[in-house]
């Protein structure tokens, strides 16, 4: 297949014929009848002009759509953009009341409420602290409730983050650069990781905490003392995981102990024991010291 550039790819599905011959052979898929022959792939289309029909589906052909032997089928990126069609990546028509959670703000107690309008996930607390903020696709999320919207934008939160520790873009999985720094929350600064990708654009900003609740260890450590810290709702992630610097409530701090190399020391304790885990500039666990 010879490379298409990104205006040429949209350039591609500007005709209303290639709409129709891809939702044909998204149909099929779902009818498990892929692939298509010739003439299927026609008569399920109803084009009737065989040149005009030929002419599209020649477009498509080496980039949405791929042709062996046996007929045609969607290629990778042709179900790509079906999926993102599907998910209503395109669509900006889905709002939904904001909703009360049961989680206190980590940074300052208040009550905290869960928003969605127009492809923006916002969970926020009264004093107006941004707790969770993340894109979502409307037409999926029009599907689901609150609660569950909440549920899969969390997990994919952990995806993402799991990608950026690889140094992998999760959109476009282009090389991803990973900047430690801090930013103020509201109440003192807190250590974040500020991932970037150079080749989509794609960015997003979490706590050294959501990083460090990935680590199994963590997680085991966590779990000896009765609480699940794997997959917690990123927006309650307690104040110590959050890695704020600040011993607020007895369960941790955070240190920078390197720059160069970048080196974030967690000291974790629960009761009489302790955890100390080292994160890099990608926010994976280089060094762990627990006590026995
Ligand atoms: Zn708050
Ligand atoms: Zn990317």
């Amino acid at each position: 297949m010879d490379r298409v550039s990104p205006a040429d790819a949209f350039e591609l599905l500007a005709a209303e014929p290639r709409m129709d011959i891809l939702q044909s052979l998204v149909a099929a898929r779902r009818e498990g009848r892929t692939p298509l022959a010739f003439s299927t792939l026609r008569h399920d289309t109803a084009i009737d002009d065989s040149g005009r029909f030929n002419y599209h589906l020649g477009k498509l052909v080496g980039t949405f759509v791929e042709k062996s032997d046996d007929g045609y089928d969607l290629s990778y990126a042709g179900r790509a953009i079906v999926a993102a069609v599907i998910a209503g990546t395109y669509t900006d028509a889905e709002q939904k009341a904001p909703e009360p959670l049961d989680d206190d703000c980590v940074l300052c107690g208040a009550a905290v409420t869960a928003s969605y309008d127009d492809g923006d996930l916002v969970v926020r607390c009264d004093e107006g602290h941004d707790l969770f903020v993340t894109g979502f696709p409307p037409g999926a999320a029009g599907t689901m409730d609150m609660a569950t919207l909440l549920e899969v934008a969390a997990l994919r939160t952990y995806q993402r983050i799991e990608f950026a520790m690889t140094g992998r873009c999760p959109e476009c999985f282009s090389p991803l650069e990973t900047t430690p720094t801090t930013a103020d929350f509201g109440g003192g600064d807190m250590h974040v990781f500020e991932a970037q990708c150079a080749a989509c654009g794609e960015g997003f900003t979490a706590s050294a905490g959501t990083y460090l609740v990935l680590a199994p260890e963590v997680v085991a450590f966590y779990r000896d003392h009765g609480v699940d810290v794997h997959h917690e709702r990123p927006w309650a992630v307690s104040v110590a995981l959050d890695g704020r610097g600040v011993d607020t409530d007895g369960h941790g701090e955070a240190t920078v102990v390197s720059t160069d190399p970048y080196r974030l020391r967690f000291d974790l304790s629960e009761g009489d024991d302790t955890l100390r885990v080292t994160l890099d500039g990608r926010g994976r666990v280089v060094e762990m010291q627990r006590p026995s």
